[in-house]
């Protein structure tokens, strides 16, 4: 498991421009454009004491308008920030849909290193089979956990907000604190250049609760991306902070 040293220079990875912009506003991070035109990824940067910190937001797609959410964007945009910046850790920040019986609360945050799942790639063909579940573990965040009062676990990931049958038994079978639609994708291409990753996802909807997840979510967004902002700028101060 790649484990940074000392860790200079963060990049965040969101990928709806409402779960990033209480963390922009209060880093007052600098606007910088495009990251790599004509990608439609939204790169603003700045700094939290001598931590440099790099904010990439997956943009809005050329053809709906709406945000890029999903794996291909966050697969592309975890190529860009490497190729480009080149950060020692990299932290997916975003919400996720949580589990009652895990202990999920809405607005709950998880700060894990994996491991990051797929639950929705069925090939039932032997030596792809582990393939298509990941299951990357990118991180040891046991003393950041500690030292921030957070809880970590297994991530998982699909391009569905709702889930079917198989997905469900999947995210069981790995016992799932965070559903989500971009951590495995983000994994994988830090797995190819043994990058750190994190993930930091706060609890929009309640997946074994009694809303539908889609209206809970809209319900809860800027509760939880407020919540997401106030734990990543303790986050970065703490990683800010000269290690003994
Ligand atoms: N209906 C929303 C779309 C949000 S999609 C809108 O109109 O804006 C959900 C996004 O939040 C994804 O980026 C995903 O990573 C995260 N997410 C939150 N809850 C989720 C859940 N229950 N399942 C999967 N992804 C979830």
């Amino acid at each position: 498991m790649p484990k940074p040293k000392t860790i200079k220079h963060v990049a965040l990875l969101f990928a709806m421009q409402d779960e990033a912009l209480p963390l922009i506003r209060r880093l007052e991070l600098a606007d910088k454009g495009y990251l790599s035109p004509p990608m439609p990824m939204r790169w603003y940067d700045g700094a939290v004491g001598r931590l440099r910190v790099d904010v990439i937001v997956m943009g809005a797609d050329r053809r709906f308008g709406i945000d890029c959410i999903g794996t291909q964007p966050a697969a592309v945009a975890t190529q860009l920030v490497l190729d480009k910046l080149d950060p020692d850790l990299l932290i997916n920040a975003g919400t996720c849909g949580g589990f009652i019986k895990r202990g999920g609360t809405i607005g709950k945050v998880y700060l894990t290193g994996g491991p990051f799942y797929f639950h929705d790639r069925r090939i039932p063909l032997p030596p792809f089979e582990k393939y298509a579940d990941g299951g990357w573990q990118l991180c040891d965040v046991e003393e950041w956990c500690g030292a921030l009062g957070l809880e970590q676990g297994a991530v998982s990931s699909g391009n569905s907000l709702d889930m079917n049958d198989d997905d469900a038994s999947r995210i069981e079978a790995v016992a799932t604190v965070a559903k989500d639609m971009e951590a495995a994708a983000i994994a994988w291409v830090a797995d190819q250049h043994d990058k750190p990753l994190c993930a930091v996802k706060a609890v929009t909807d309640l997946v074994d609760g009694e809303h539908p997840t889609h209206e809970e979510f809209e319900r809860h967004l800027h509760t939880a991306s407020d919540a997401l902002s106030d734990t990543l700028v303790q986050f970065l101060n703490h990683l800010n902070e000269p290690t003994p």
